[in-house]
């Protein structure tokens, strides 16, 4: 994307480079003994600050991952106008090693070694869940910081992807799926685009093969399936995937993966095929890789049978990969795009912390007494005039009901997927050497940084 842009040479390295990464090695007496983590923060741009992104817990954390996926963070940042920097962090850690109490522990001190430094602080650096922490770990990070920050009035925006009741915002749990669905939705909205993959019509009847059904596989499954008339061909997981050309039931295999340690085996209404990997292969319109990165290599690329895939996961797809599906003319509706629900709602539960207020309680009764004006006033004029029109109830409850806190978070999400959608589109059809969504994402969004750092002075 830079080779294609008129950046300076050294702007286009001060964009390029990770700007900070903390390592830290603390202990924590565990079992009897000292145990030794290490854990990173890395932030790679502060054009715009705090800086954003989540924590990952995983074995497999190293500074490389952490630091590529800080990058990612501004990019994706950027391309959907959440006023954020990118960061990342992680801990070497399994989390399924240790119990709720041992956890604990540890992430309140992994928590404490970065707030004395900074690394976590609502104006600064703002966490959120990546793979292996969710909303528990949240708050007990925001706890901590609330412990060591007493008198901050806003330490709840410390971090984001807290449970409700203790800051939290509805429809963040939700959120990356969410935003895949929008996405779906949007580049169905255009016939020209969907023309690219050799498919037709919208998104009612497509064959859809999602990898990794954890939050975010999960959520996009379900709503593809639930609300725009999906069929969820295969699932793959851990242990093997479920296939049926009939469409598999999400919310069924999602009941009994969590009855049965997260396992898809001996769930009874499909079979399971012990090769999880080989079902990414498998004919279909759709392919959701949800789970992590790397899992189409050039081992498996030119096998790809999809003529869209869309990146649920952070980098799903390697580099090389990512050639040959697109000298196969596959469509690939990008991670820095695609997963970017999660970090927009995590702006909206910041912005909530800082304002104090939920949304909607300020607006949504006076809506709804106005929205009653309006249905009294039709029913007088009705009764008058003689002319015996009835609203139907359902058509009045729902205009009666004002938009809560849920509403107004999925409005807010649909507009953002809609506009960064829009502005990828612009420079993939309106410029003649961007081939694919990838390089057009990077165009947009780092010209947005590039202008921030130019507007500093840099
Ligand atoms: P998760 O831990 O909830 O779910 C991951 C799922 O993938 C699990 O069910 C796991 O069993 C499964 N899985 C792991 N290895 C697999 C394999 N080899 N084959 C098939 N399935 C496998 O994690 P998540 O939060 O859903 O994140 C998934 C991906 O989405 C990650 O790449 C993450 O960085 C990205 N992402 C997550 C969010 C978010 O809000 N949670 C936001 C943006 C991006």
């Amino acid at each position: 994307a830079v080779r294609l842009m008129d950046l300076s040479p050294g702007l286009e390295q001060k964009i390029r480079v990770c700007n900070s990464t903390y390592t830290v090695r603390f202990g924590v007496r565990l079992r009897g003994k000292i145990e030794t983590f290490t854990g990173y923060r890395s932030v790679h741009s502060e054009h715009m600050e705090p800086v954003k992104g989540g924590i990952r817990y995983a074995l497999s954390v190293h500074q490389d991952e952490v630091e590529a996926l800080a990058a990612l963070m501004t990019y994706k940042c950027a391309l959907v106008e959440t006023p954020f920097g990118g960061s990342k962090g992680g801990l070497c850690i399994d989390p399924r090693a240790w119990d709720d109490h041992e956890l604990e522990q540890i992430t309140r001190r992994f928590a404490y070694e970065l707030i004395k430094r900074d690394l976590i602080n609502p104006a600064q650096n703002v966490p959120a869940p990546d793979m292996g922490t969710g909303e528990r770990e949240m708050a007990w990070i925001a706890d901590q910081y609330a412990r060591m920050n007493t008198t901050d009035i806003n330490a709840k925006a410390c971090v984001t992807g807290k449970p409700p009741h203790a800051g939290g915002i509805q429809g963040r749990v939700e959120a990356t799926g969410r935003g895949v669905q929008y996405a779906l939705r949007e580049f169905f909205r255009h016939k020209e685009d969907v023309a690219k993959t050799g498919l037709s019509g919208g998104l009612a009847g497509k064959r859809v093969i999602v990898q990794g059904l954890g939050n975010v596989g999960y959520h996009a499954a379900k709503f593809l399936s639930e609300e725009d008339g999906c069929k969820i061909v295969a699932i793959a997981e851990r242990d093997g995937a479920l296939v049926d050309e009939r469409g598999l039931n999400v919310q069924a295999v999602r009941d009994w993966m969590n009855g049965h340690d997260g396992l898809l085996a001996g769930y009874p209404d499909a079979p399971l095929s012990a090769d999880g990997a080989a079902a990414l292969e498998l004919a279909c319109d759709i392919l959701i890789p949800a789970a992590m990165e790397g899992v189409i290599h050039l081992g498996n690329a030119a096998r790809i049978r999809a003529p869209l895939i869309v990146e649920a996961a952070n980098g799903p797809i390697t580099f090389g990969a990512d050639e040959i599906l697109r000298e196969k003319g596959v469509v690939i509706i990008p991670d820095m795009y695609a997963n970017a629900g999660g970090v927009t709602v995590s702006y909206f539960e910041w912005v909530k912390n800082l304002s104090h207020i939920r949304f909607g309680r300020m607006q949504r009764r006076a809506e709804e007494a106005r929205s009653r004006l309006l249905v009294e006033e039709l029913e007088r004029l009705s009764a008058d005039k003689g002319l015996g029109w009835t609203l139907a109830d359902d058509f009045k409850d729902r205009f009666l009901t004002g938009s809560d806190e849920l509403a107004l978070v999925r409005s807010g999400l649909d507009d953002t997927m809609r506009a960064a959608y829009q502005s990828m589109r612009e420079v993939w059809h309106g410029r003649n050497d961007v081939e694919d969504l990838r390089t057009a994402a990077y165009i947009v969004a780092i010209d947005r940084v590039a202008k921030t750092y130019r507007s500093k002075g840099l």
